[in-house]
């Protein structure tokens, strides 16, 4: 392992190390967040039934007190219970601990000690019970104690009074004190939990994370066979697995085409300079006429030339492949192109005791560019020259209908095996017939028509079958389609019989 993937690892590693530690704050913040308002919604609410129940027992008294309170005709009052029974002599005692009685000018007629320390009278609050119909609730304090008092007035023997009675808070607040203190005592207890929680439930939620991590580390060039194990859950992480197992596959692939590529342009890089070595050698060594010297100059210059076009072949790929060649379309007519392609290659045919003929129907015109076009049935006569062996036929055909141009490329060679039929036109991909094949290639030249055919919106099928030959069909949107080809064919009636339309070949 090299130093830098070393750490980038431990990189990773304590990336996911924060991770864990990121999801677990997270969760010790939500809980915080869910506790604090819990106990806040419950302080409130204790806080409200307290101050329910306070209302509830000053209403009672107040009824209690309306019960033991006697007025007399001159306004005086006493208080009316059995002295004698301590349970009721409690009773009013507790009534009477914050208390106020007075008359709506507010002279006091009774007022307990309790309430004196609080307030007092005060005229304001008498005026205020004496003009509304319910009784009034204030909380009044007196040093760090709060008391709750019922204001009112009520009417005895043809008189008005003005009553306030108090009742002290403390209980409800050390209860609410009591609750808020142990709540809240027991908040950081419980995030300690849930931090424990969290930082285990992190763990296992980040284990698979922490295995990809792992397996990634065993993946390099030379081995792209590792694939992750799905967690099966069908989650997200799933997802994650068999997207980059697809990724690694692909990655595999490319690999083994830039393998492949390597091997075949070295070894089609190799052949021509060991050739023209040896060449250069005997002409060094045993050449003795200028004729015998211009003999292996020229065969030496061959296999430069063919190393030239391989060196060219290598050019264009990379030139298609970052998207560097620009098509000049035009229309062209097909019917020379394919012509001179044909006759180009007689020679070489004829040479290796093959028939190649050739029938075009001429004005066949499509809007191409015209050096790809050569390229591309260049490639496909050159295949089928060189995968049909002596005594064989070679035959290439062009015709047309009101849409489409078709040119077909046939011969009764060696075929194409149907395994590799999908395969053919793909970057590098070569069939190996025979260990000693006298013609190599490099792969490229079917991919390169392939490109070629879709760059013009066309489309290439193939039919073949091992040992009886292939079929190559072109299909090209014809050019020009708003000028009918009539117009076109009165310019060569005469080649227009020789090469009648045919209905476009079929490969089924
Ligand atoms: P190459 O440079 O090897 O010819 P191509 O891309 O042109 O590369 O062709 C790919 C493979 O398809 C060839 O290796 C050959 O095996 C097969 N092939 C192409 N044309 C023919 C044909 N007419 N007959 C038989 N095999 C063919």
């Amino acid at each position: 392992m090299q130093p830098n993937e070393i750490t980038e690892f431990a990189g990773t590693r304590s990336r996911l190390g924060g991770l864990r530690v990121r999801l677990t704050v997270s969760y010790v913040l939500f809980f915080a967040l869910v506790l604090i308002v819990v106990g806040l919604l419950f302080r409130r609410s204790l806080q409200f039934n307290l101050h329910q129940q306070s209302v509830a027992v000053l209403n009672e008294e107040w009824g209690a007190i309306r019960g033991y309170l006697r007025f007399n005709a001159d306004g005086t009052h006493h208080w009316s219970y059995h002295a004698d029974d301590p349970e009721e002599a409690y009773v009013v005692e507790r009534l009477r601990r914050v208390f106020l009685l007075t008359d709506l000018e507010g002279n006091v007629l009774e007022m307990s000690n309790g309430y004196r320390l609080l307030d007092g009278p005060r005229m304001s609050e008498i005026r205020e019970a004496d003009s509304v119909r319910d009784a009034i609730l204030r909380t009044k304090r007196h040093g760090d104690r709060s008391f709750l008092i019922r204001q009112g007035t009520f009417r005895d023997q043809g008189r008005t009074y003005f009553l306030a009675l108090g009742l002290s808070m403390l209980d409800s607040e050390r209860a609410l004190a009591s609750f808020t203190g142990t709540y809240f005592l027991m908040v950081p207890v419980l995030l300690i939990g849930v931090a424990g929680l969290g930082w285990l439930a992190a763990g296992r939620a980040l284990r698979p994370l922490n295995e990809l991590v792992t397996a990634t580390q065993r993946i390099s060039g030379p081995n792209l066979t590792v694939r992750l194990a799905l967690t099966g859950h069908g989650d997200e992480l799933d997802t994650l697995i068999s997207r980059f197992n697809e990724m690694l596959e692909r990655l595999e692939r490319s690999f083994v085409q830039m393998r492949q590529f390597t091997i075949n342009a070295s070894h089609e890089l190799r052949t021509p300079i060991t050739a023209i070595r040896g060449q250069l050698e005997v002409a060094l060594f045993t050449a003795r006429s200028p004729e015998e010297y211009q003999e292996a100059i020229s065969t030496a210059l061959h296999d430069v030339e063919r190393m030239g076009q391989i060196v060219k072949s290598l050019l264009l790929l990379s030139q298609v492949e970052s998207g560097q060649v620009a098509l000049e379309k035009g229309t062209v007519d097909l019917a020379p192109i394919v012509e001179a392609v044909a006759n180009h290659f007689h020679l070489a045919a004829e040479e290796k005791g093959i028939t190649l003929t050739h029938v075009v129907t001429p004005n066949t015109l499509a809007r191409v560019d015209r050096a790809q076009c050569e390229r591309m049935v260049s490639n496909l006569v050159s295949n089928a020259v060189k995968f049909t062996p002596s005594g064989g036929e070679v035959r290439v055909t062009l015709t047309r209908d009101t849409g489409h141009v078709y040119l077909t490329v046939s011969d009764t060679g060696q075929g194409i095996p149907a395994e590799h039929l999908p395969h053919i036109f793909d970057r590098f991909y070569r069939v190996v017939h025979s260990e000693r094949e006298p013609e190599r290639g490099l792969g490229l030249g079917l991919s390169f028509v392939d490109w070629i055919v879709k760059a013009h919106d066309g489309t290439i099928e193939v039919k073949s079958e091992e040992g009886r030959g292939a079929t190559f069909l072109v299909t090209l949107p014809s050019g020009s389609p708003t000028v009918p080809f009539a117009v076109f064919q009165p310019a060569a009636p005469a080649c227009e019989s020789d090469a009648p339309q045919v209905a476009p070949p079929d490969l089924s």
